[in-house]
């Protein structure tokens, strides 16, 4: 499996990249939702949540912890943000390598469409 994300972890296609480790790497969404639009993408390219494996649990977590990091240093924490990760096709998903959207800047609405 090949996705436009690996491109960009392998430095293929370019992106404004904000943060990465040895298990996962952040970028600004090329079309945003919210004035800040991130996508934090595992390394391994696990296809969607459908896919998550128990073994999976450790790095989801750091995912997890990131999210909040990034979050912070992006100025959202007081205010608040949300994370979203759409999975298969009622989910709304279009990239099949894992990703979590961190969003903020705005007041953002409930239930989502
Ligand atoms: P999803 O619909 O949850 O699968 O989200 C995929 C997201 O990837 C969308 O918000 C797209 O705007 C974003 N996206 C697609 N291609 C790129 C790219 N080359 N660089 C940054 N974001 C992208």
């Amino acid at each position: 499996m090949s996705t436009i994300f690996s491109k960009i972890i392998n430095r293929e296609v370019p992106a404004e990249i904000i943060y990465e480790d040895d298990l996962c790497l952040a970028f600004r969404d090329v079309s945003p939702q919210a004035p800040v639009h991130i996508l934090l993408i595992p390394k391994k390219p696990i296809e969607s949540m459908a896919k998550l494996q128990e073994e999976d649990g450790a790095l989801m977590g750091h995912m997890l912890f990131q999210a909040s990091q990034i979050a912070e240093s992006e100025g959202l924490s007081e205010k608040g943000y949300r994370l979203v990760i759409n999975t298969n096709q009622q989910g709304g998903q279009s990239v099949y390598h894992l990703h979590m959207h961190i969003l903020g800047g705005r007041q953002l609405h409930w239930p989502p469409g």
